[in-house]
């Protein structure tokens, strides 16, 4: 039986998986990671520990599967998309903190980007929006703003990358800088028609061709690990960003297909197959991933805060011991009494793309209590994601039938359902959520053999439970109103 070792390095932990080539789970190792907050709104990583973590998880999970390098036919990796790390390429040091994708320190300057003209450019060639949530402008700023890191530009030992390159290059004792194109159309640098570094975004952003990595497909081998680190070498033969992997996970594989990962943020991907889709609702296109020659496209809209409301909820509020118990707690009301709650901590996503968004509680009366918070909160998850599916459907032209859920908060039921109802969609819960590092496990076994064909990895694919959106659609429409004028009232605000 062959075995495969994912990566998944994510915003607030580093996890290694072991699958067996039944896309079983074998072994589990996991580790969380500081999260810095230098200033309000500012959100960095260690990259150090970044790779501390995930070598510790990696070797555990050899070891608590009882396997060697020499049993691992590939290794995947599945990353935090956006996110900056900046080394000098002599020492393999880091020069700053990475900077994290939820980051908004640099909202003026996408504003004076776009004010100045260059808004349908990235547009069209990048398929993002001009927002902080992207690594561009963070990159932008890192040479802007750090000596160090201008002077290692301009003495050309400057490397840039995102988590999946700053692993690569650790986990090849610093012999290989690379991406792949998911995350490579994460940067705002990169042309995603001609899939090549665009010298006219460069110079937009004033960034030096020479410090970015070589790009990629997502499923082929890139190198050997280092023998040392596994006590063996093993091939590195998939990497993808964690949103375009878990659509691979999700064996989401022929147009039309959708999955929404509940996480900390909400991430709603749709493949569009061979065409990149221009969105006319402020939905972002990227590559879904490069495989065996072709490239395939999605359209995808992204919630910064979804299962960090509830998160909110029990750590803000204390009126939660666990994020689980948000679904008993919601389920003691039968709605949330008129309370609404637009969770825009973090400025709002797509479709509406606000970073002066900030959150709103409106609809408060004397009958509110924390069960009504709860359910609100759910609902403001769910809301959110209607949002993004109905722009989706507007712009594919096509209905999504239905939409594969996973990540920590899928595992609500009392969510999976008002989603279903609020986006009158089905919303289907696999038996495997660990669909992340499934699909980077995948793209790895392609590459190696391990796997024939992408409808041999979907084959693998079952559903646990499927949540039908309820015939009536009166409850949710009104539902839907009120929380649109509770929207209006979020944006803008931190202006
Ligand atoms: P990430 O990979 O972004 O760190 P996870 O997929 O591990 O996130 O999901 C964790 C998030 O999901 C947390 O924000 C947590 O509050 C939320 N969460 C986990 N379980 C539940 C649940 N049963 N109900 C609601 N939210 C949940």
């Amino acid at each position: 039986m062959a075995h495969i070792l994912a990566l998944d390095q994510g915003t607030t932990s580093s996890r290694a998986i072991v699958f067996d080539d039944s896309g079983a789970v074998q072994a589990v190792a996991q580790r969380e990671f500081r999260q810095i907050f230098p200033q309000p709104g500012w959100v960095e990583h260690d990259p150090a520990e970044i790779w501390e973590s995930q070598l510790a998880t990696a070797r555990e999970a050899l070891s608590k599967a009882g396997l060697d390098a020499g049993d691992i036919s590939a290794l995947g990796i599945t990353n935090q998309r956006e996110t900056v790390v900046v080394w000098d390429r002599r020492t393999g040091q880091p020069l700053h903190n990475a900077i994290v994708w939820q980051d908004r320190r640099t909202a003026e300057d996408c504003a004076r980007l776009r004010n100045s003209g260059h808004l349908p450019s990235f547009r069209r060639k990048t398929g993002l929006v001009l927002d902080p949530y992207f690594s561009g402008t963070k990159l932008a700023w890192l040479l802007r703003n750090v000596p160090d890191v201008r002077t290692a530009a301009e003495e050309g030992r400057l490397a840039f990358g995102t988590i999946d390159s700053w692993l690569i290059w650790n986990l090849t004792g610093g012999a290989v800088h690379t991406t792949d194109v998911t995350n490579a159309s994460r940067t705002l640098l990169f042309n995603i028609h001609g899939e090549r570094w665009d010298d006219e975004l460069l110079a937009a952003l004033d960034v030096p061709p020479g410090i970015l990595p070589e790009v990629r497909s997502s499923s082929e081998v890139y190198a050997e690990t280092a023998p040392d680190l596994f006590g063996g070498p093993i091939p590195i033969a998939g990497v993808a960003g964690d949103q375009q992997a878990a659509l691979f996970g999700q064996a989401c594989l022929r147009t039309g297909m959708a999955k929404c990962t509940y996480g900390t943020g909400c991430f709603l991907l749709m493949n569009t197959g061979r065409t990149a889709i221009r969105s006319k609702n402020e939905l972002l296109t990227s590559p879904a991933w490069r495989l065996r020659g072709h490239t395939d496209f999605c359209l995808e809209g992204s919630v910064f805060v979804g299962g960090a409301a509830v998160q909110w909820l029990r750590d803000g509020l204390g009126i939660l011991k666990t994020s689980p118990e948000s679904e008993a707690l919601a389920e003691t009301v039968p709605d949330s009494g008129g309370v609404v709650l637009v969770p825009a901590f973090t400025g709002l996503g797509a479709p509406h793309w606000d970073p002066y968004a900030r959150g709103v509680l409106v609809g408060i009366s004397r009958g509110t209590t924390a069960a009504h918070l709860a359910r609100a909160a759910l609902e403001g998850i769910a809301h959110q994601v209607a949002d993004v599916v109905s722009a989706m459907e507007s712009d594919s032209g096509v209905a999504v039938s239905e939409m594969r859920a996973d990540g920590g908060a899928a595992a609500n039921n009392l969510l999976m359902q008002l989603q279903a109802d609020l986006a009158g969609v089905p919303v289907a819960r696999p038996k495997v959520t660990e669909t992340t590092a499934l699909g980077a496990a995948y793209l790895a076994g392609l590459a190696t053999g391990v796997w024939n064909s992408p409808e041999d990895v979907a084959a693998h694919w079952q559903v646990e439970r499927v949540f039908e959106p309820s015939p009536d659609r009166s409850r949710a429409d009104g539902m839907r109103a009120l929380w649109r004028r509770a929207v209006e009232k979020a944006k803008g605000w931190a202006v």
